[in-house]
């Protein structure tokens, strides 16, 4: 989940973020093997809540229905919905259709087939976090959406590949950037990644943009929620009178994959994609 307010700046691109020195690195964890074993079973839980959403979107189904159906999913499993009062945030998930990027409250009224929506869950797990999200049409949708969802997902790709051992953090930001330009897409740049293990949001803050080697040494035992946004056409975004949805100033379809990866001794392992699992979001 990205952030963006006051009392959380970590999470919002902001002028004065202090992490692009090497010296800033002592801010970010270190993680112990154990402790990303115990991160991974967080994520673990966020698959299986994407997997039960992935099934359940379909024309007819509304974003209410699906939080609930991510609150029980979370619940069973012992987890803990690690948005539903974060900030007030009032439900499970994030469900943000069409031009809503980010933030998006769950509501009573269906989608519609054509739409395209987001969700991103957290969730909690004796004490450590778990993030991710997906976007996916519902019924059927344009040409140009489902390239944007494929550079989506390419993008976030590109930036799990830079998360190495001996990189610097940016090199994730320009790799998301690339391939989102690539793709013909835009990056919104006002939100990014982050930081994530014992607080849904840590250091540093992650750009989707801007050039390589700046900022902190990429070290093994970093867990990092790595989430480009793009849109069709407008790099800006408002936040509506809700004081959370966040929409495209333009109209313009917006979408957000993300993942929680650590990085290990053998590179970057994606946690909210457990071994053996099929990946979401993703057409057949
Ligand atoms: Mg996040």
């Amino acid at each position: 989940m990205l952030d963006a307010f006051a009392p959380y700046p970590l999470c919002k691109t902001t002028t004065n973020n202090t992490f692009l020195s090497l010296e800033s690195a002592a801010l970010i964890p270190i993680r112990s093997p154990a402790e990303i074993d115990s991160i991974r079973a967080a994520c673990t839980i966020v698959h299986s809540v994407q997997m039960a959403l992935e099934a359940a979107v379909v024309p007819g189904v509304s974003t209410q229905q699906l939080d609930e159906l991510a609150e029980a999913t979370i619940r069973d499993q012992g987890g803990v919905p690690a948005f539903k009062g974060y900030c007030d945030f009032p439900a499970s998930i994030c469900a943000s259709i069409n031009a809503e990027a980010v933030h998006g409250f769950p509501r009573p009224s269906p989608l519609n087939d054509g739409d395209v929506v987001c969700v991103d869950v957290g969730v909690k797990l004796d004490g450590w976090f778990g993030d991710g999200a997906f976007t996916i049409g519902v019924g059927n949708i344009s040409p140009e959406v489902r390239q944007l969802l494929s550079t989506t997902r390419a993008s976030l790709d590109a930036g799990i590949e830079a998360f190495v051992p001996g990189g610097r953090l940016t090199d994730i930001s320009h790799a998301v950037e690339l391939a989102a330009l690539a793709g013909g897409a835009t990056v919104i740049r006002e939100y990014g990644g982050h930081g994530i293990g014992r607080s849904l949001h840590e250091d540093p803050h992650i750009l989707n943009y801007g050039p390589a080697n700046r900022g902190p040494r990429l070290k093994v035992g970093h867990v990092f929620a790595i989430e480009p946004i793009l849109s069709l056409s407008s790099a800006d975004v408002e936040v509506a009178d809700d004081g959370w949805t966040t929409v495209t100033t333009d109209g313009s379809i917006a979408t957000h994959f993300e993942h929680t990866v650590a990085l290990t001794s053998d590179g970057p392992v994606t946690l909210t994609l457990p071994v053996g699992q099929p990946a979401v979001g993703v057409p057949a």
